[in-house]
């Protein structure tokens, strides 16, 4: 066993507190430095989205570091999609056949205070708010904070900065990690649909509610004060658009046109709409997240990804859990666990980044699409009569806990066998034979 080396990490978001949970279980030293105010005293905007989507492999890792419990009452299960259509009919599509498979709504500020709470709670474990890092000399294994450039040392430096992340920055900047950064062409804003006069929700809490329009989307997530945080994704640039709806008229003319049911239940609309800010999304790949065994880079600084299969946060938490098995394995040895980490898990970065992209076109569009529907019935039907073999897609990603490049691969096979199918050209006797030999049981 190697000397437990002092770890340093930036970013006291969602993943860098339960990272140092899991290190602190194995005995090291933590140091987290963090560039906001801390959020447990100080009320700051959530940045990102209010709430998110928890799903199997978050709450792995949650149960790992023992914070499961105190989460749990707090999560609010989404069974599957309410498809708001623009004549106002709604549609349930349940996210898997069993009943345990849903996902959980949970508010982004709690979920990441009870992180930080439970980091802090470990006597190995300190956290350091308002340390901006402007710089890294990962030679010189320096570390420079704030206007006043105060320099702290390092030993192991773990970098959870998020997207823009500047430890990934110091990397690319002594060693080549061909790094790009895809911007999507849509942006997000979210508008409040507070409770009804009664104090209840005022749509179904128990769904994921979308209303798909083609080029772009509406979406809610329960709140558990009974309202619900309304997405809008939407192109930033075009004739319907961010730039074009811009004034008080046009956003209730278009909302009363495309969102007719609802408008009644948003009643800071106009508001929400001209004071929220228009948040940009955008894609992070990355092809080296380690520096030697100095540096390493995990969650949204390795891959962030667009927020269409509600996964960078389990991603991101799942990355903790890897790591951690990569330190049990290699007995700390950090040129192996960094190396290692970059070259089994990057491919499964890769893999949800681009199935996030797909989902997309799937919530805005494809979901009431006539193919679409068959194909998923169809998936359903094979899933029940080879269970453990043949999962739709969705369901690996988010009640399983398989390697994301594992996954995408099998639903390639799954839709192409499906899709030969539907077209006629192998008949049910062969697209079982082919289900049988192609896919492995899953265990
Ligand atoms: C609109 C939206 C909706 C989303 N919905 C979901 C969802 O439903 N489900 C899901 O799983 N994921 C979702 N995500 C993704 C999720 O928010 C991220 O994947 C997750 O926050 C990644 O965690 P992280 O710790 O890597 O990064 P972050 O949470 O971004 O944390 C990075 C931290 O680093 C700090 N930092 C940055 N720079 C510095 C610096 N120079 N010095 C010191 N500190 C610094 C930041 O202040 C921040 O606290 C969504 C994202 C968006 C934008």
């Amino acid at each position: 066993m190697n000397k437990k080396h002092k770890i340093t990490i930036i970013g006291s978001g969602l993943a860098g507190p339960l990272m140092a949970s899991y290190l602190s279980q194995r005995g090291y030293e933590v140091n987290i430095y963090e560039k906001r105010q801390d959020m447990r005293i100080h009320k700051q905007s959530a940045g990102r989205s209010i709430n998110l989507a928890l799903s199997k492999r978050g709450i792995d890792s949650l149960k790992d570091i023992g914070l499961y419990d105190k989460v749990r009452s707090k999560m609010l299960p989404m069974a599957g999609r309410m498809i708001h259509d623009i004549d106002g009919k709604q549609h349930m599509q349940r996210y898997g056949q069993k009943n345990n498979e849903v996902i959980y709504s949970i508010s982004r500020s709690f979920l990441n205070k009870v992180l930080i709470d439970h980091a802090e709670s470990k006597p190995n474990v300190q956290i350091f708010f308002n340390q901006k890092l402007i710089e890294v000399e990962l030679n010189k294994s320096k570390l420079i904070f704030n206007e006043e450039r105060k320099i702290v040392p390092f030993e192991i430096l773990f970098g959870s900065d998020g997207s823009a992340s500047p430890v990934r920055n110091s990397m690319e900047e002594i060693s080549s990690i061909n790094f790009r950064k895809i911007p999507l062409d849509h942006g997000y804003k979210e508008i409040n649909m507070p409770p009804d006069l009664a104090g209840n929700y005022r749509m179904n809490p128990n769904a994921l509610h979308i209303w798909p329009r083609g080029n772009f989307m509406l979406i809610a997530l329960p709140n558990t004060d009974h309202s619900f945080t309304c997405t809008l994704f939407f192109p930033m640039l075009g004739e319907l658009s961010f730039s074009s709806i811009d004034s008080e008229n046009k956003i209730i003319e278009f909302f009363k046109m495309q969102f007719p049911d609802i408008i009644e239940m948003l009643p800071n609309l106009v508001e929400d709409y001209k004071n929220n800010p228009t948040g940009k999304l955008a894609t992070v790949y990355c092809d080296k997240w380690n520096y030697k065994g100095k540096a390493l880079i995990f969650g949204d600084a390795a891959h962030a990804i667009v927020p269409f299969f509600g996964q960078g946060m389990n991603a991101s938490f799942q990355d903790c859990k890897v790591i951690d098995q990569m330190i049990e394995k290699y007995e700390g040895d950090w040129n192996e666990v960094f190396s290692n980490f970059t070259k089994n898990h990057k491919p499964n970065g890769h893999a949800i980044a681009n199935m996030a992209l797909e989902n997309y076109i799937e919530m805005r569009g494809l979901v009431n699409d006539e193919g679409y529907i068959k194909k998923r019935e169809l998936e359903l039907k094979l899933e029940l009569e080879f269970p453990n073999r043949f999962l739709p897609r969705y369901s690996m990603v988010s009640f399983h806990s398989l390697p994301y490049s594992e996954v995408y691969k099998r639903g390639e096979i799954q839709s192409k066998l499906m899709d030969e199918f539907l077209a006629g050209k192998i008949n049910q006797q062969e697209l079982k034979g082919k289900i049988l030999k192609k896919l492995e049981t899953i265990l």
